[in-house]
């Protein structure tokens, strides 16, 4: 299995770092743009093209003269992935497998619920945590993604609420969660300007508090994410309030539950957001009235919320299970009681391949 420590620095090995025109910066369209002689108006006609009219060749930006998209079109493609395959729940989630241009794959999920309509991306292919419970670390990281990869993953979804009747008119998303295959933490040289451009007023223009970024925990990571000047929420994937018992949850976690809930207050004071702390139940393990307890002691009179999540089972997972809903229940009850905010999240995509990272592993 591979370490974070042992990606290259740019998380990507020389023969991944394909660029798509939707990887470039604005200044960086400028300059191709210059270097093959296209006027400032058509910069901007190409930029309008793949973030908000979301093409995915050259040859549909029709109204560029033809000399442009063919010269484009020996340059660089629009984008570097496509759609393998959709995986359609009867709950109405679609898990979309996506081929990489190097081979690999990685998820992203669109989850429909009441009047919202939430997209789940993935950082990076793989993931080195290794969470016991979690179907994205079971081979280890194979690689961090590119920003633009991050970015189509947004935009292949975006394409296909244009094609299909998700039970909403005009549907667009209301949401983007970062919580697909990855510890975006590990990633953030590359996620930070994915969301620049996905949040971009000018551009895609999704509003930044409705961006959230989940994490498995590294404090210095957070703090460094924390000065970003947008106000993407941050979700803590903090599972127990006991070091020893997060410890057989996250076995390479470093960092003390205390070193990560204080970075995470920290965000939540920065970016005056209320935090989120995700804890996955696992029977028999971390739900019981102790563990519950210890969050309790932890998270009282914090500005925070926890979020209960009853483990949805993995293929090759076979010693853990999902507790009874009604453990689940006096689970949330007891946090309520201690004066700690609670909700439960119940399963999404839960006929098939329901947790994060399954399809790809049934794919592989
Ligand atoms: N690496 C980041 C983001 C991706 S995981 C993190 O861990 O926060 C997103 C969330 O899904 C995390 O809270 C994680 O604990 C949870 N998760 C992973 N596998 C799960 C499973 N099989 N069932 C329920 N939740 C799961
Ligand atoms: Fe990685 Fe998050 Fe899965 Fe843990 S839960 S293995 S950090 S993706």
């Amino acid at each position: 299995m591979t370490e974070p420590s042992q990606l290259p620095a740019d998380g990507a090995p020389p023969e991944t770092r394909l660029v798509s025109a939707v990887a470039l910066s604005d200044d960086e369209l400028e300059q191709l743009g210059a270097e093959l002689g296209a006027k400032p108006f058509q910069v901007r006609q190409i930029r309008h093209w793949i973030f908000e009219r979301g093409a995915k060749s050259w040859d549909e930006c029709h109204n560029l003269p033809k000399v442009l998209r063919e010269q484009l079109k020996a340059r660089l493609p629009v984008r570097q992935s496509t759609i393998e395959t959709i995986d359609d729940s009867d709950d109405g989630t679609r898990k979309l497998l996506l081929r990489l241009g190097d081979d690999e794959s990685v998820e992203t999920v669109i989850i429909p619920e009441g009047d919202r309509l939430t997209l789940c991306v993935s950082s990076q292919v793989g993931c080195p945590v290794a969470c016991i419970f979690c179907a994205s670390g079971l081979d280890g990281v194979r690689r961090n993604l590119r920003r633009g990869e991050i970015l189509e993953q947004f935009l292949h979804a975006r394409d296909l609420l244009a094609e299909a009747d998700l039970g909403q008119t005009k549907a667009r998303f209301s949401n983007v969660v970062v919580m697909g295959l990855g510890e975006p933490m590990l990633n953030l040289r590359e996620l930070n300007p994915a969301l620049s451009r996905l949040t971009d007023p000018d551009g895609i223009g999704l509003g930044a508090r409705r961006v959230t970024v989940s994490t498995s925990g590294h404090p210095v990571r957070m703090r460094e994410f924390a000065g970003t000047d947008r106000h993407y929420g941050l979700a803590v994937s903090l599972h127990a309030a006991d070091d020893g018992l997060r410890k057989k949850l996250v076995p390479t976690a470093k960092a003390s539950v205390q070193e990560i809930v204080d970075a995470a207050q920290s965000y939540g004071a920065k970016h005056n957001r209320e935090v989120t702390f995700e804890v996955v139940l696992l029977d028999g393990i971390n739900d019981d009235s102790r563990a519950a307890d210890a969050l309790i002691e932890r998270l009282r009179d914090l500005r925070c919320t926890v979020n209960l999540i009853p483990w949805n089972p993995v293929d090759r997972i076979e010693d853990l299970a999902r507790p009874r809903d009604d453990r689940v229940d006096a689970f949330a009850e007891r946090l309520r009681h201690g004066r700690v905010n609670v909700t439960v999240r119940r399963q999404r995509g839960a006929d098939r391949s329901a947790a994060c990272g399954q399809l790809r592993l049934r794919s592989l």
